[in-house]
């Protein structure tokens, strides 16, 4: 399987990534690979959960229709849901645009002992904020910098970070928009304003470009992911989450003293 880990400073040209990737994986093979990942990392998160020492933090970024949400629901379908919080970041409230661009995002990064999913991130203010001129250049120049610091300050607390962005093609989003028009079941989910951020896919892509050279740290690394492949996402996803978890050796707590002389009445 591959995925692209981009290496700090390293310049990409997604042009030159394909988003139809499967690294010659199978469909079925995909699947029986993404079924045991869902098994495994459902004992993985019991321990993390008992032992309460690392927070494992997921960063999904993708272009609309890029899979983020059927990655959320197939990748963490066998996980207990009291371990797991997802969040998924929409445009700023007022409240919200009232302070820094991190405080709402510090404010969803999970406690010790979780799993923590952020649907959208922080990078939004560096994606849509800056193609769409939300803020002057010199504004969001200035936060490639503060993200590798809050990242940092997340990792130091003992937080582990993956970040994905969801790779498809202009062409896989123009049939997943019409999928949405077409189909009466996903017709809720078509949102008009998609169209206008595809009419700037271009700018999105250098945005995202930027993002891997600045912003994919040896602390928190971004990976490239083929995505027009749901099943490849998912085995090459939960295949990383897997062994991300399992490096981090976690342990069951030590049980109290004595359990060996309980005797239950
Ligand atoms: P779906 O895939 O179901 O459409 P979504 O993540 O696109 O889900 P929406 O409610 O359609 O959810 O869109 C959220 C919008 O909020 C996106 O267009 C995103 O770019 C925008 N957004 C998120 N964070 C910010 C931000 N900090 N500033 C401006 N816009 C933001
Ligand atoms: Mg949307």
């Amino acid at each position: 399987m591959s995925l692209l880990k981009v290496e700090p400073g390293q310049k990409i040209k997604l042009a030159e990534v394909d988003p139809a990737g499967t690294a010659s994986l199978t469909k079925d093979a995909a699947k029986a690979v993404l079924a045991q990942n869902v098994k495994r990392m459902a004992k993985l998160q019991e321990v993390l959960y008992a032992e309460g020492k690392h927070t494992l933090l997921i960063v999904l970024q993708a272009m609309d229709a890029g899979g983020k949400d059927g990655t959320i629901r197939s990748i963490m379908s066998g996980v207990n849901p009291q371990g797991v919080t997802v969040t998924s970041f929409k445009a700023p409230t007022a409240e919200e645009l009232a302070h820094d661009f991190l405080w709402r995002v510090h404010q969803a990064v999970p406690a010790r002992g979780m799993i923590g999913i952020f649907n959208r991130s922080h990078y939004e203010d560096v994606l849509i904020v800056r193609v769409k001129n939300l803020v002057p250049k010199k504004v969001w120049q200035t936060r490639y910098q503060h993200i590798n610091n809050f990242e940092q300050l997340l990792v130091d607390s003992g937080i582990t970070l993956l970040k994905f962005y969801l790779h498809i093609s202009k062409e896989e989003q123009k049939e997943r928009l019409q999928a949405r028009l077409d189909e009466p079941d996903k017709r809720w989910k078509f949102n008009p304003g998609d169209l206008a951020e595809r009419a700037r896919w271009d700018d999105y892509m250098h945005a995202f470009e930027d993002v891997f050279e600045k912003c994919s740290t040896k602390a928190a690394p971004w990976y490239i992911v083929p995505a027009d492949k749901k099943w490849y996402r998912n085995a090459v996803i939960s295949e990383t989450i897997v062994k991300t978890m399992e490096s981090l050796e976690m342990k069951y707590p030590e049980p109290v003293a004595g359990l060996d002389k309980i005797a239950i009445e």
